[in-house]
């Protein structure tokens, strides 16, 4: 095992994903055929609109008169995000007839859950199938849940693979498939919660207020498939609902989008949706940049730093993450500890190392131990908090290495190799 270095735990990340894809194989995980309405014909969906929005549909859908407008909004607000039901039938104060037509014309119903998986440790992993839009075919997505000592992480999804071709990513050999929406996004947040119970019970009285804390989801990162700022919109309205204070309330503070540096929504990030940053940085200079997180080419570190030095709210209480990959001989140099402190002086931040997470195919083997020890320490000593994610699970490794769709399922020759190196990199430990 790895040693346990006291990094902080801080947020999952792809890696963590991985990590916790692999926790399952040794417990019994607990599948189950859990999606009531699979199958369903498609009706326009209510979640994931804004509050206007929702307004606008129910009138036009002539079902509710204008000058009810605004409080049959706030009445199904709270139906949807305050308690997450996912079936009219549950709104208990909303006349039969109405619930009928609203079940006529709108869906509220959940994705179909292809696969739940429950680790040993509490770690939960879904595979979500999203239906078609348009002329598409359905998508399938994974969301990964892990709890820790006074917190549970959601990891969400934000595209079904990435335009980005980030050389040590697994997700960026996939790819595009398409953006997911508003509704999808939040999805994956309320079906987890629906899972884990997050939401009150039935006997809950209505009107009750329902507190924020001790909530088994506290926090969601922007982390899964995907570059969440190049679905910018349906991410800004699905977080903006995520952290709506008569409704999923979370606070603005416990979400964290993460960002291979789209410097041109980087500024907008902070003032339209009001979100934590984290950048994957991962790279000093733009020679190395430009190989690691092609997007380099097009938005050098320059911009890249001085875009994160305008991030509105920026302060000691609110620093960016700095996520940076340890890639043996690549990046992991004391050097390169070096350049990383003087590039981000100034910058409130937090630096988080990854351990690399290698998958089939890849040439880029993880830094050892020692090194991102002594690379760490560099850090913490300029002053920088530096957690080291130590992964999950990594003991009980089995299961194929990487959030997956549909059409990108590792295969088992795939997955035996991956299982091969997991086990390589556990040797140096
Ligand atoms: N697309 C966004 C968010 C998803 S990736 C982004 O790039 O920021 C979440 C984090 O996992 C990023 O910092 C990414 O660089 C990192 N990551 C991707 N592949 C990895 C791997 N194989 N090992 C370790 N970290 C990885
Ligand atoms: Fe992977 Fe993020 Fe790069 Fe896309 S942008 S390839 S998800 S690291």
């Amino acid at each position: 095992m790895r040693p346990d270095l006291g990094g902080i735990p801080d947020r999952p990340t792809l890696y963590d994903l991985t990590m916790a894809l692999s926790l399952d194989l040794t417990t019994a995980p607990a599948r189950a055929a859990l999606s009531p309405r699979a199958g369903a014909p498609e009706k326009p969906p209510l979640i994931g609109l804004t509050r206007s929005e929702l307004a606008e549909a129910l009138v036009a859908a002539g079902i509710v008169p204008e000058r009810q407008a605004k409080m049959r909004t706030q009445q199904l607000w709270h139906w949807l995000y305050v308690r997450g039901v996912s079936d009219f039938a549950e709104m208990f104060n909303i006349s039969k007839e109405l619930r009928g037509e609203l079940d006529r014309h709108f869906s509220i119903a959940r994705p179909e859950i292809v696969e739940e998986q429950i680790s040993e440790d509490g770690t939960r992993k879904w595979l979500f199938r999203f239906p078609p839009r348009g002329a598409g075919r359905p998508v399938e997505i994974e969301t990964v849940y892990i709890p820790e000592e006074g917190r549970g992480t959601l990891c969400i999804s934000s595209q079904v693979g990435c335009t980005l071709t980030c050389s040590f990513c697994h997700t960026g050999t996939q790819k595009l498939v398409r953006n997911l929406t508003a509704e999808e996004i939040l999805a994956q947040l309320m079906t987890a919660r629906d899972r884990l119970g997050d939401f009150p019970d039935r006997d809950t009285p209505a009107g009750a207020i329902v507190p924020a804390e001790g909530r088994k989801v506290s926090n969601i990162v922007m982390m899964g498939m995907g570059e969440p700022l190049y679905n910018f919109e349906a991410v800004k309205k699905a977080l903006l609902i995520a952290s709506d204070g008569d409704g999923l309330s979370l606070s603005k503070r416990r979400i964290t989008l993460s960002t291979s540096g789209v410097v041109p929504e980087i500024v907008r990030t902070g003032e339209e949706i009001g979100v934590m940053l984290a950048i994957s940085l991962h790279a000093t200079n733009d020679d190395l940049r430009d190989l690691l997180v092609p997007i380099n080419k097009k938005y050098p570190l320059k911009e890249l730093i001085a875009a994160c030095r305008a991030y509105p709210g920026l302060s000691n209480a609110r620093r960016i993450t700095f996520e940076y990959v340890m890639l043996r001989d690549v990046n992991d140099s004391l050097d390169d500890a070096k350049a990383l402190v003087k590039l981000l002086r100034g910058i409130p931040a937090k630096i988080n190392l990854i351990p690399f997470n290698p998958w089939p195919g890849t040439n880029y083997q993880c830094s050892d131990w020692e090194t991102i020890e002594k690379f760490a320490d560099y850090i913490n000593n300029a002053g920088y908090a530096s957690p080291i994610r130590t992964p999950r699970g990594r003991d009980i490794l089995a299961a194929c290495g990487q959030l997956k769709s549909e059409s990108e399922r590792l295969k088992k020759t795939e997955r035996l190799a991956l299982e091969a190196m997991m086990i390589a990199g556990h040797g140096e430990a």
